[in-house]
């Protein structure tokens, strides 16, 4: 078939199936009217819609073809036969040969032995399979696309139906039945840690498409091209202004929606879809529910991050034809405490709400590498992702309990877990300004060891914590994170840019920039990677960075243009060995030589060092100390190699207790030789954030620690309340213990008051 006469075939029976929907009838007899519409245009001996009820279970509930007794008496369970598929997977399927698929599975009550071709699409409503629509037919006929394609427009309509909640209340299509009034307690993930109460913003409330079917192609047409341009401009205009705040973040993720926005693939299908007898706002859905549908099969998670993308954008143009605000985001009447709710999202959009008043994230989705919990963690607020349902569940201004730290999220709690949930909210609120009030005062224990308190940083919203906090500076910045967050290498001058805002801010306080660390489960979408059975100890940081060393030349070029005139200190990730760390400093050398040569200006002072986190280089310690200007310790990467057990596994990852003796040994070597070598040496894995981690770490010699932002304050804290001396005392008690020193430790704090 022509691919137009396809289209005037599709808006003529929408026509139709618009006229049956707004005549008179109950629900099950438009139904069963639709149903034989649609096996007629189709040329189909059968059309049957099944609809989703509670538990799973698919029920046929109209067929024109299948014997008239199965209706209602028929049910698959989701993941069952052929439409069960079609349910659990939310695609399409067609099928010359039903019946040998391995999953059909026959029902002598329906008859449909004699038919052989099966094509049936999902029943989507805001992402959600609310049942399945299939066409048979007797002979091995092979579906077209064009065929589907009409079919899942028609399924747009049927979906109204189900919807509307007069074939079975909206309450059973709720997944786990019940009162959507009581208490709910649900389970995620944590990405952040953290606790927090607020009303329920839904982002991106559920866009209601009142028309679905258009009076006048043309005019609609006409609409989308419109709300295309508006769009368009209003995301340039966003681009032009100069006077956002924090701009890093935003103006990179604009970019890529501006990239998106004009992405012709995407406008040409929702204008087909238009042309196929859809309104506007009915296109921008059914293409976003295709593609969400093929994108969520995806395995590969930054696949599902340009997803996030491309729903907010069809978000954004359903704005701009409804002329209504999708998001809250600048609604003045977002509560004064809200905790955000939301299926996934960018992290632009994340920052467009306000920043004061948003309290806490919760997500259907998300992983702990998702661009939105990489911002959340930089914005410290708790965040809780893969809830599953959690849209479902909540309503809009319900209260909401997000306990980060332990990866449950409360609906509407009861009076007793509000107010015990509040008390330890205020606890930490004292301890904050507690930590506030000595910020200014350096940390030093009580018999005058001075400790050098640093942060880790990697996004430009870290950086007010520097004054907040009252760090001395910044002993980690991930320039990895500020990749991630982008659709295409930055160039030189954009990282260049970045980074002499960051030494900006920091003025004159020293900043560590490390150089990316990316490859393994931290891959960049724009960048080809294979996927790897241990990406941890694979292909990786420097590894990537000696293997493509354009990559790090102009990092370590924008490094030195940032830091003209200034001190520039550099690290370099994951070196196992010195000849590593030689060749990354080459290619430094490198760099500094072609500004030399050009007569530019250089840095005022320049210092290379390694990270230490791969167990090797323990044993080259000495002869590494020769060659680098520092080290850190990066405990996190250093513990999980140690112990063989991969960090971001939660089931192998608390299995082992960095205070343990065979990991104090380590470190407390590593302290050794670096002071026996004259050699500053720091610690920035997550060990240093915790209190007693910190406490062990100052027995063993450290003197510079650096850490997360919001642990700043309480590692102070516990500095300023230790007594050096009698902690040295207890330590040397400890050798010989084997186990976890924890509780050895926690007591000692608790006897000498060391505030943990
Ligand atoms: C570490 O490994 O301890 C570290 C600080 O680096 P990252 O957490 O970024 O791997
Ligand atoms: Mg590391």
């Amino acid at each position: 078939m022509e691919p137009g006469a396809a289209a005037a075939g599709s808006r003529r029976v929408l026509r139709r199936l618009r006229d049956v929907m707004a005549g008179s009838g109950t629900a099950q007899q438009k139904l069963d009217t639709i149903v034989r519409i649609i096996a007629a245009d189709m040329v189909a001996e059968v059309c049957s819609c099944y609809i989703r009820r509670a538990g799973d279970l698919l029920e046929l509930f109209a067929t024109e073809g299948l014997r008239p007794e199965a209706v209602h008496r028929t049910r698959l369970r989701v993941g069952e036969g052929l439409v069960g598929v079609i349910a659990a997977t939310a695609r399409p399927l067609a099928l010359a040969e039903a019946q040998s698929h391995p999953d059909f599975a026959y029902r002598p009550e329906t008859g449909e032995e004699v038919y052989h071709s099966l094509m049936g699409v999902p029943i989507l409503r805001g992402g959600r399979v609310l049942g399945v629509l299939v066409v048979q037919n007797r002979t091995q006929r092979h579906y077209s696309e064009d065929e589907i394609e009409a079919l899942q427009t028609i399924a747009m309509v049927l979906a109204e139906i189900a919807a509307s909640g007069d074939l079975v209340s909206p309450a059973e299509q709720q997944p786990g039945e019940g009162n959507v009034t009581l208490p709910t307690r649900l389970e995620g993930i944590r990405l952040n840690t953290g606790l927090a109460i607020g009303q329920a913003v839904l982002h991106q409330p559920r866009v209601t498409i009142r028309r679905i079917v258009a009076e006048d192609v043309g005019a609609e047409l006409e609409r989308l091209r419109n709300a295309i341009a508006a769009m368009q401009s209003a995301i340039d205009e966003l681009l032009a202004q100069t006077d956002i705040p924090d701009s890093g973040e935003h103006l990179d993720v604009l970019e890529t929606y501006r990239m998106f926005a004009a992405d012709r693939g995407w406008l040409q299908r929702i204008a087909d879809a238009v042309r196929g007898g859809l309104t506007a706002e009915a296109a921008v859905q059914r293409v976003l529910d295709d593609t969400r549908a093929r994108l969520l099969q995806a395995t590969d998670p930054y696949i599902k991050e340009r997803l996030t993308d491309l729903e907010d954008l069809a978000n954004r143009l359903q704005s701009h034809l409804t002329g209504k605000p999708i998001t809250a985001a600048r609604a003045s009447e977002l509560p004064d405490e809200f905790v955000l709710i939301a299926r996934n999202m960018g992290p632009a959009e994340l920052l467009d709400y306000d920043r004061r008043r948003l309290k806490g994230l919760v997500l259907e989705e998300g992983s702990p590498g998702a661009h939105v919990a990489v911002v959340a963690r930089a914005l410290d607020i708790p965040v809780v992702g893969r809830v599953k349902d959690v849209l479902l569940r909540v309503e809009a201004g319900d209260v909401v309990v997000v306990d980060g730290d332990d990866a449950i999220v409360v609906l509407r709690p009861g009076e007793d877990l509000l107010q015990a949930a509040q008390a330890r909210i205020r606890i930490r609120q004292g301890q904050r300004e507690q930590y506030a009030a000595f910020k200014d005062l350096p940390a030093e224990t009580k018999d005058g060891v001075r400790i050098e308190l640093n942060l880790n940083a990697g996004l430009l919203i870290d950086l007010p914590y520097l004054d907040e906090a009252g760090a001395e500076g910044i002993g980690l910045f991930r320039t990895e994170l500020q990749f991630m967050l982008r659709e295409d290498f930055p160039t030189v001058a954009q990282q260049a840019m970045l980074y002499r805002r960051v030494l900006d801010q920091a003025g004159d306080r020293p900043v560590t920039f490390r150089t990316l660390d990316i490859g393994g489960d931290k891959l960049l979408p724009y960048m080809e990677g294979e996927r790897e059975e241990n990406p941890a100890m694979g292909w990786r940081a420097v590894r990537i960075a000696l293997d493509r060393p354009a990559l790090l030349r102009q990092q370590l070029r924008a490094f030195i243009r940032a830091a003209t005139g200034r001190r520039l200190r550099v690290m370099f990730p994951l070196i196992a060995e010195i000849a590593e760390f030689e060749a990354a400093r080459e290619v430094l050398e490198l760099e500094l030589a072609r500004v030399r040569k050009r007569g530019g200006v250089l840095p005022t002072m320049i210092e290379a060092g390694v990270m230490l986190e791969v167990p090797s280089l323990l044993w080259e310690l000495p002869e590494l100390l020769k060659r680098v200007d520092f080290i850190s310790v990066g405990t996190n990467d250093l513990v999980q190699f140690l112990f063989a057990a991969d960090r971001g596994n939660a089931r192998v990852a608390e299995r082992y207790d960095y205070l343990s003796p065979a990991v104090l040994r380590v470190l407390a070597d590593i302290a050794r030789a670096c002071a026996a070598a004259a050699k500053p040496f720091a610690l920035c894995g997550e060990m240093a954030g915790d209190p007693l981690g910190a406490m062990a770490l100052i027995g063993l010699g450290y003197r510079n620690l650096s850490m997360a932002p919001r642990s700043l304050g309480r590692v102070k804290a516990m500095v300023r309340s230790l007594d050096y001396r009698s902690l040295c005392d207890f330590l040397a008690t400890l050798s010989g213990h084997t186990g976890s020193l924890r509780g050895s430790l926690h007591d000692f704090a608790q006897d000498h008051g060391v505030a943990i």
